[in-house]
């Protein structure tokens, strides 16, 4: 199982809520975050938010080379495997919502399932 474009697609969307380091507010809505997304010109990170709480503003970079597929074999022993690496200063990742396109393999056939979960 990974993202339809791999685990390195610029347009695969990751959704959290962001904590602040400073205040620990937590942003009201899921945020969308892409590797291929660049909201700020002139910065070197993907998103810049700013705390509800106490107006601190962070930042979220997305670093890909760092993630794999999710296999069979992690299933059976329950492993975990890494997707995204995420840089982060001022505001990190909280609440994670499993959502995009998905590829998914068995290991009995080689045809390729295409979902999205919501
Ligand atoms: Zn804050």
């Amino acid at each position: 199982m990974e993202p339809v474009g791999g685990p390195d697609d610029e347009d695969m969307p990751y959704f959290f809520t962001l904590k602040c380091e400073e205040c620990d507010s937590i942003t009201p809505e899921q945020c969308c975050y892409m590797s291929g997304s660049f909201f700020h010109v002139g910065k070197e990170v993907n998103h810049v938010a700013k705390c509800y709480g106490c107006d601190r503003e962070g930042t979220v970079k997305l670093i890909p080379g760092h993630g794999s597929k999710f296999t069979a074999s992690d299933a059976i022993e329950g492993d975990y495997t890494p997707l995204m690496m995420f840089q982060c200063e001022g505001l990190v990742p909280e609440d994670y919502l499993f959502n995009g396109g998905w590829r998914l393999t068995t290991v009995n056939s080689s045809v390729n399932f295409l979902t999205s979960f919501l």
